[in-house]
């Protein structure tokens, strides 16, 4: 297997991260990534490591639909801006950043309203807050802001308990993101009724076909998000949202402009409010560009990650 680490600086801070730092692999059925956050430790990084190698060794099974919808992302801007967003993006959904640390509910107001006008009635517009409201915020919040029609509210609150309060109270539907980090994630939020929809994302879940699973296990619709990859980490999100058997959502996979700089000639780009079900090639002047020199680190957590995926399943 051919074995790269990368570092890619990002266009915006994300989770605290200014550089998309990973690893790309290529194996017999084409290139994989593996970019866990710096602060997952080994048993967490196997499933990340099960998705790369996924990728790389066994391919992804066979897709459903040949484009998938995607929506913009519209960050705790101002309303101007907000609207400049959506109306570049092509996208028939936008996704809205609320509850920002330092901001009012104002803000949120005059941003969703911005975004409402912008993408129109036959848009659809749907909020993230990160789970930063607690209960009674995000009721009183949801509901102000439900006047532009929301197709979803997304990790309202930050626990389980507090999503299912909230679920009971409002009439706008629930979606689970930072409350799911595991397979059994999704099944734990459906047995406490917390949720109407699941964001699910390739890496953590440990691939493709394991993603699948756990959608159908736990039998809420599933939006296909990603942990802000490379095209070759993308191509998996898009393989997953493109072999579900429903998908009635836009998905989150607009992310590749997050980055900087691609490894792939032709990123994932989303054309017209959708991503074209492919699989990019990576191109070795772009990898070569962002290769790390020194690739120690990199080296001893992929092993350990790799030592950790062949405990759990007992293959080589
Ligand atoms: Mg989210």
């Amino acid at each position: 297997m051919t074995w790269r680490a990368f570092a890619i600086p990002m266009r915006t801070r994300f989770r605290g991260v200014t550089v998309r730092e990973g690893v790309l692999v290529r194996g017999a059925a084409g290139w994989g990534e593996f970019s866990p956050f710096p602060e997952y430790g080994a048993a967490e990084c196997a499933r990340w490591w099960a998705a790369c190698r996924e990728a790389a060794e066994d391919g992804w099974p066979e897709p459903v639909r040949d484009a998938v919808p995607v929506n913009a992302t519209v960050p705790a801007v101002g309303p101007e801006e907000a609207a400049r967003v959506v109306a570049g993006s092509g996208c028939g959904t936008a996704k809205v950043k609320v509850a920002e640390k330092g901001q009012v509910e104002a803000d949120d107001l005059a941003r969703v309203e911005a975004v409402r006008d912008a993408i129109g009635p036959g848009g659809r517009v749907r909020v993230d807050a990160n789970g930063a409201w607690d209960v009674d915020t995000a009721v009183r919040v949801i509901g102000a802001l439900d006047r532009f029609d929301l197709e979803y509210v997304e990790q309202p609150c930050a626990t389980l308990d507090e999503l299912a309060l909230v679920r009971r109270r409002v009439a706008v539907p629930i979606a689970a993101d930072e409350s799911i980090r595991r397979a059994e994630d999704p099944l734990r939020v459906r047995a406490a009724d917390a949720a109407d929809i699941v964001v699910l994302k390739v890496q953590p879940l440990g691939g493709v076909r394991a993603a699948l699973e756990v959608a159908e296990a736990c039998g809420l619709p599933v939006v296909v998000s990603s942990a802000v990859e490379t095209s070759v980490g993308l191509a998996a999100g898009v393989a997953l949202a493109a072999a579900l058997p429903e998908l009635p959502y836009a998905c989150g996979l607009a992310t590749m402009r997050l980055l900087e700089t691609d490894v792939c000639a032709d990123p994932l780009l989303p054309v017209d409010g959708f991503v074209p079900v492919r699989r990019p090639d990576v191109d070795e002047d772009l990898l070569a560009a962002v290769e790390v020199g020194d690739d120690t680190a990199w080296r001893a957590r992929t092993a350990e990650a790799r030592a950790a995926w062949q405990v759990r399943t007992g293959r080589p």
